[in-house]
């Protein structure tokens, strides 16, 4: 007489689940914990009610199926017994005649079907005791195994409580067995998944659902079999049993009392608060008939999709028909030869509670999911548990995910958007990088070839045209061509000059200097016409920096120079400082004219020049490109070349490691 071994009785198929929750948050016991993406049931925690397989929308959660095993019994016993629970006629409404159902559950080979209402007669007259007994101290109905695993998992300090009787199913199964013979193997066929795991004293237990694949299996239909009554003892009101309230109706309990002690609850929200009531009350606490699904014709064993209200329809016109048939005498006779039967049943604590968290530990885990205050609680439910402050303990409790909090999840996602983004952005500005240093290094290859394949012979005409024209005499005419000879040679001469300067493989010589200083120094060597100011902002926390001194004046004079040559028409020169841990930045504005959007991407590109003929080499700024890469750091440009769009002028962003050794 006790509960059997808790078999896994439900299941994920894991290729189903698409991680929706919903199992998680109609679990009454969370007994379902996301693991690797996939929503699995923790064994020991489960209670069986399979509420969980009603509510998948995938079907990813099913039931442990165990018609083979039936198929086993029947194949190697002879005396076999079907008790079939009550709310058969909720499920089988396309059977108008229950002797034909009868006969189908016959055709599969069974010695004898009964019917488990006669035992919800015998267990009804035992509450009836109970609650005539009663002196305030209050029970918990135990015909429903998912409830009584409820309470001896959940809240075994009132274990006392549960009603000490055998489920109905319990009671026939010692019935029968006292009528055809204790070697008879008894199936209970049913809307219930828990029953699969509530008694060894049933051999095997299947629900109404497998008993229709069943009968698909072995062929068998209301038209291929004969009719039969159930076998007896037959049943009286008991098979109103399944539908809430059943058990007071069959125990002849009046509603006036039901309403002043007696609570009635089922489906699981209802079922969980009626405990927490009952457990809460000092004196006089209520009697609970609790049932975990809404009624037994709503278990999950059942068709999914039937209407409640058309199923209690279905059990009551059933009943009705079966009281007016019914031979009164002789089910009470019955009644009276199988009350010295033992319907009592013991029930064993099995603690599964789960150690409450401390405050810390959910605090941190609240911060961890971005909830730092009340507002931040949205108590959304999406995650599948009621509030944040849930959803924290069952993450501490290794029960949940932090993944699983949807608007943490999305934040999450942005900002990986976001970083994302970043890349993209820094890839492809490296990816021009590269592209312009590839440029830069075959120009530079090309112009160190030509600038000294040129140098020697420009020496030589240097030197002879200077030689002529000191001979030539001061008034003769060809004077004048050899003073354009002379200008236009050292005109090449210069250009030569940049061509190695930026050719040159350079290294840099690091020199420890103070910005401030060296900036200002560069101001001084470029000439500034009167119509130009220059500003100097310096917000450095520290001035100090290792550069390589020459090469860095060459592209503050260049820059300072372009930005003077913008501004023909006068403005403003401003050069700014400004500092982090690791970098300085140099800022150098000019309120010209600006760089046009076109040729924006053109002037890192040697030979790119915007001034007029003969006015600019186009080395200038791919050389300080150079100069500040070698530096490993980068030049930003800033420009408006369009006056409707806002001031014009350019910026050029400077930005230089404070310690190049250490990149
Ligand atoms: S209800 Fe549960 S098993 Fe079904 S898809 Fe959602 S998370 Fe997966
Ligand atoms: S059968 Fe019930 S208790 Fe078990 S996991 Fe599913 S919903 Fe939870």
């Amino acid at each position: 007489m006790s509960h059997s071994i808790h078999k896994q009785l439900v299941f994920t198929v894991k290729d189903r689940c698409r991680v929706c929750y919903t199992c998680v948050r109609e679990c009454p016991v969370k007994a379902i914990k996301i693991i690797n993406g996939q929503a699995e049931v923790i064994n020991e925690r489960c209670i069986g009610c399979g509420n969980c397989t009603i509510v998948c929308s995938q079907g990813a959660k099913v039931y442990l199926k165990t018609t083979d095993l039936v198929d086993d019994i029947l194949a190697t016993h002879k005396k076999t017994i079907a008790i079939v629970a009550p709310s058969f006629p909720a499920e089988f409404t396309e059977i108008e005649d229950h002797k034909k159902f009868v006969g189908m559950v016959k055709a599969l080979g069974f010695s004898h079907v009964c019917e488990v209402a006669f035992g919800a007669d015998m267990v009804a007259r035992e509450y009836k005791k109970l609650h005539d007994d009663d002196k305030g101290e209050g029970y918990i109905s135990s015909d429903c195994p998912a409830i009584v695993f409820y309470i001896e998992h959940y809240h075994p300090n009132l274990i006392q409580s549960l009603a000490p009787l055998a489920s109905p199913m319990v009671a026939m199964a010692r019935i029968v067995k006292e009528k055809y013979g204790h070697d008879a193997k008894i199936v209970f066929i049913g809307p219930c998944v828990a029953k699969k795991a509530e008694s060894n004293e049933v051999d095997e237990a299947i629900t109404f659902n497998e008993l229709r694949d069943y009968f698909t299996q072995k062929g068998i239909t209301s038209e291929n079999i004969t009719p039969v009554p159930f076998d007896p003892p037959r049943a009286g009101k008991g098979s109103i049993f399944p539908v809430s309230r059943g058990l007071l109706q069959t125990a002849d309990i009046s509603e006036d009392i039901l309403s002043e002690n007696i609570i009635v609850a089922s489906g699981h929200h209802k079922f969980s608060e009626a405990v927490s009531v009952f457990e809460s009350t000092d004196d006089n606490k209520p009697n609970l008939e609790l049932l975990c699904c809404k009624g037994c014709i709503m278990g999950p064993g059942m068709s999914h999709g039937g209407k409640r209200y058309n199923r209690r329809k279905s059990v009551s016109y059933f009943v009705k028909q079966k009281l007016d048939e019914m031979n009164m005498d002789e089910w009470q006779k019955d009644i009276e030869k199988y009350s010295h039967i033992n319907l009592a049943q013991e029930h064993n604590e099995q603690d599964r509670r789960l150690a409450a968290p401390s405050e810390e530990e959910i605090t941190k885990v609240l911060h961890d999911i971005g909830k730092f205050s009340e507002k931040d609680h949205l108590n959304c439910g999406a995650c599948g548990y009621a509030s944040c402050r849930e959803h924290a303990v069952a993450i501490v409790q290794g029960l949940a995910e932090h993944e699983m909090c949807l608007p943490f999840t999305i934040e999450k996602l942005h900002q990986s958007v976001n970083d994302l983004n970043d890349s993209n952005t820094k890839l492809a500005s490296t990816r021009q990088a590269l592209k312009q240093s590839e440029k830069l290094a075959s120009m530079g290859q090309l112009s160190a070839g030509i600038a000294h394949e040129l140098n020697n012979p420009l020496g030589v005409i240097t030197m002879y045209s200077n030689i002529l024209k000191d001979e030539a005499p001061a008034d003769a005419p060809i004077r004048q061509d050899l003073d354009l000879i002379v200008e236009q040679t050292a005109r090449c001469k210069q250009i030569v000059g940049g061509l190695l300067n930026f050719a040159r493989k350079n290294q840099v010589n690091l020199s420890q200097v103070n910005l401030i200083d060296f900036v200002k120094e560069s101001i001084k060597s470029i000439l500034k016409p009167d119509n130009i100011t220059i500003d100097f902002i310096s917000e450095l926390t520290n001035p100090i920096i290792n550069i390589d001194t020459d090469q860095i004046m060459q592209v503050l004079t260049n820059l300072e120079k372009n930005a003077v040559e913008a501004m023909s028409e006068g403005g403003t020169l401003t050069l700014k400082l400004t500092d982090d841990e690791n970098n300085i930045c140099i800022n150098l504005s000019d309120t010209g004219t600006g760089i046009s959007k076109e040729n924006m991407e053109f002037v890192f590109t040697p030979f790119f020049t915007t001034k007029g003929i003969g006015k600019g080499t186009g080395l200038g700024l791919p050389l300080v490109y150079g100069i500040v890469k070698m530096h490993k750091g980068k030049v930003d440009i800033i420009s408006n070349a369009d006056a409707t769009q806002g001031p014009t002028g350019t910026t050029f962003k400077i930005s230089l490691p404070r310690n190049i050794e250490e990149y």
